[in-house]
């Protein structure tokens, strides 16, 4: 913690300062008067402020060197000691300035007696515009005290610097890092191509008042954006607790460590005593914090940086009234969203004309946001690192998630290659339009039942866009994630009558509603907020519908009149035990009774479905399977199952392969074990909508799939080149006798076919 002195000689200086800004005199008399004040402020020899112009920083004002220099020194960014500052963005503090690497000495200044040297950088926005700077005699570092007081000052000069109009904000400095192209590479999440614009999910707040007019109204700020903040932090982890939030445990651990820190609020709390708004002194302290943390090279530190950096944001949003997230601002037309993770209801807000691609630094390919993103159609990149330190809201973003790769700030020869790829991808995206009247037959003359996934009334079009056969998963919790409050019976009608309409002929296979895991709700709670330690194995899906009997009863109901006249469909996920069905499909049938009664138009039949996601449906298949007109194989979770892998934990999200043949050999299995009864088993997990993937589950036996809208198109081109037997028999060999790496095994085979398999 600073010493008062501290704060007092800063406010000294700000107060000031504040009456040199609200005089009348001209920018150039403000900055010759304000080096006069900082100079005696902190009792130094020199004082100068170099500003950017035309790309150079130019001495504006100083108060020791020789006024000769004024507007004829100037130095190249990276250039001299006051380049490097703000090349890198960064205090320097030398007790002798001519032993450092970088001084370069400017005989017309005569700073040639001032040993040591103190300079900060002007920030606006992110960059450098200019350099304070002192130096004395004395070869001194300067202590802490007084680089505080420094980077005070500069933050109320760049205040100053922008409302008198002293630089053109368009050139302002910008290190080659932040500047330069940069390439980073992540996890390819959905694949595709996007040219765009960074937006920010959670915009950073460009702060326009620095001095404060009322410091006690700026600490009553402070203290309620903190209380508000611990609070939003405390219900997070709440609902991390009941198994529906968004973060990581871990995350919020640390959030709620620094949201209690006294030691971070009191730093704040302190820069709003020396004069700053309550904005200007979270920034203040959270450059502080930066600075400090740049020159410790440590990983872990480094998140726990980020996660301030979060917080530091949130505080800042609180206070500033800003609270929406890009989503609820007036959006660019080529969005790129970037964000640490999102969870799927966050994402449904974006409108999805205007959002091309999103990258973000966590997520898992089976996470729900990347399923609602795929079936958007919008490309992710995941688990990118370094993104938010090497980028600025607005940059112009390459985003390749078929090479897993998204480029920064492209030269023009990038943005060229990029967009004959991107034409490439277009002419192969037409290529799989024209296949949408073409059946899926293989070439040895089988129908493959290929099928999308679906989840709200916007994605009803895919149907007839891919040709697809009908919906073989529609999502109905999607529609309670997109809400505020539960859905009543009657909109759940409609939406089920309006997706039945849009799909006309063609089936329709609704999922009752599974909520829970990584699926938010914040109306529906837990009854008696048990902590879950394992959200994803907790009380979710059919748990949760039957035992809010009230929830399945509406939904039943709806579905059961939405499908009035026509077949419904209906599955139920997350069956572990036969009696679940059992007791699912009484609710409806107790519906059926009941509306019967009421004279209500009913489905001319109904079509029960489990689905199979947990491995110990498998062994009761025998039991179950004569009851079940389908089975879904939801290898998203299934394959969770099986590994132990929690399927939203990116740590683990490059761990397993869908192709192992511990996967493949239960699938066998499973296939085996309903084959001599009438039951059409369908595979619905994301898997399906991959080539490969795709072809080991023909080859397993599997003949319908019901898969991302985009994946349509590739997975017929694919069917078309498939011989059944022949994949049939590949598999068989490779299940009895595993070769080291299933995939490369099936990609050699598929590619000696001439097969596309990426
Ligand atoms: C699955 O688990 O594979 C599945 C299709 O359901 P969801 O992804 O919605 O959990
Ligand atoms: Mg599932």
């Amino acid at each position: 913690m600073p010493p008062p002195s501290a704060v007092s000689a800063a406010r000294t200086i700000l107060t000031r300062l504040h009456d040199v800004m609200a005089s009348r005199s001209n920018a150039q008399t403000k900055l010759n008067t304000v080096v006069d004040v900082i100079g005696e402020g902190l009792d130094s020899e020199v004082c100068s402020i170099y500003l950017l112009r035309e790309g150079q920083l130019e001495l504006f004002a100083t108060r020791g060197l020789s006024q000769d220099a004024v507007h004829v020194t100037r130095l190249a960014i990276g250039e001299g000691l006051v380049g490097t500052i703000a090349d890198n963005i960064d205090t320097l503090n030398l007790a002798e300035a001519t032993a450092h690497p970088d001084f370069s000495y400017r005989p017309e200044t005569g700073e040639d007696k001032y040993h040591s040297f103190a300079g900060v950088p002007i920030v606006r926005r992110e960059r450098a515009v200019g350099v304070l700077c002192v130096q004395h005699v004395d070869p001194r570092r300067y202590d802490e005290i007084e680089i505080e007081a420094l980077q005070t000052v500069a933050m109320v000069l760049s205040e100053l610097i922008h409302s008198a109009d002293l630089i053109d904000e368009e050139q302002t400095a910008l290190s080659p890092a932040q500047t330069g192209p940069v390439h980073l590479t992540g996890l390819k999440l959905v694949k595709g191509l996007a040219a765009g614009n960074a937006v920010f999910h959670q915009p950073r707040i460009t702060i326009e008042h620095v001095m404060a007019e009322d410091r006690d109204a700026e600490l009553s700020r402070v203290y309620l954006a903190f209380d508000k903040m611990r609070e939003q932090i405390d219900r997070m982890q709440a609902q991390a607790e009941f198994g529906v939030g968004g973060e990581h445990e871990e995350v919020l651990e640390t959030y709620k460590m620094f949201a209690y820190d006294e030691g971070w609020s009191r730093r704040i709390i302190e820069a709003i005593d020396s004069g700053l708004t309550a904005e200007a002194a979270i920034e203040r302290v959270q450059q502080r914090t930066r600075m400090r943390m740049r020159q410790i090279d440590d990983p872990l530190l480094a998140d726990r940086m980020h996660d301030l950096e979060d917080l530091s944001n949130r505080l800042l949003r609180i206070v500033s009234g800003q609270m929406g997230t890009a989503a609820s601002q007036g959006l660019r037309s080529d969005t790129i969203l970037i964000a640490r993770n999102l969870g799927p209801a966050e994402l449904l807000e974006y409108d999805k004309r205007r959002l091309k691609g999103v990258v973000l630094e966590e997520g898992s390919l089976t996470a729900h946001v990347v399923i609602v993103a795929r079936a958007m159609g919008v490309p992710v990149l995941g688990r990118v690192h370094g993104l938010k330190g090497a980028l600025r809201e607005g940059d112009e973003l390459l985003l390749d998630a078929d090479q897993g790769q998204v480029t920064l700030r492209p030269t023009p020869v990038m943005a060229e290659a990029f967009g004959a790829r991107f034409a490439k991808s277009r002419e192969r995206q037409a290529a799989y339009a024209k296949l949408r009247d073409v059946e899926p037959f293989t070439r040895c003359g089988t129908r493959i039942q290929v099928m999308i996934n679906a989840g709200l009334r916007d994605d009803m079009p895919g149907l007839q866009l891919t040709g697809a056969d009908g919906v073989g998963l529609f999502r109905t919790e999607f529609q309670f994630l997109v809400s505020a409050t539960l859905p009543a019976r009657e909109r759940q009608t409609r939406l089920y009558r309006d997706v039945l309409d849009a799909a006309g002929d063609k089936p329709v296979v609704f999922r009752t509603v599974d909520i829970g895991g990584d699926k938010v709700l914040p109306y529906l709670r837990h009854n008696d907020g048990e902590h879950e330690e394992n959200p994803a194995m907790g009380w979710r899906a059919l748990r949760v519908a039957l035992e809010r009997g009230g929830l399945l009863k509406v939904q039943a109901r709806a579905l059961l009149e939405a499908a009035g006249g026509r077949t419904l469909n209906v599955m139920f996920p997350m069956v572990s035990e036969p009696w679940e069905f059992d007791a699912a499909r009484d609710v409806f049938e107790s519906q059926r009774r009941y509306l019967k009664g009421q004279k209500k138009l009913m489905p001319e039949a109904i079509r029960y479905g489990a689905m199979l996601e947990v491995p110990a449906l498998a062994e009761m298949l025998d039991v179950i399977a004569p009851k079940l007109s389908f089975l879904s194989i939801g290898t998203n979770d299934l394959t969770q199952f099986l590994f132990a892998a929690d399927r939203s934990n990116p740590k683990l999200a490059e761990r397993y392969d869908w192709l192992s043949p511990a996967i493949m050999r239960f699938l066998r299995r499973v296939l085996l074990s309903v084959a001599g009864h009438q039951v059409d088993v369908t595979v619905c997990g994301e898997m399906g909508g991959r080539r490969l993937e795709a072809l080991a589950l023909l080859g397993l036996g599997i003949r319908r799939l019901s898969i991302t809208p985009a994946s349509v198109g590739p997975i017929k081109e694919l069917v078309r080149k498939v011989d059944l037997a022949e994949i049939g028999e590949a598999m068989k060999g490779w299940l009895a006798m595993p070769p080291p790496s299933m995939r490369e095994a099936l990609t050699e085979w598929a590619e000696a076919r001439g097969m596309e398999i990426d």
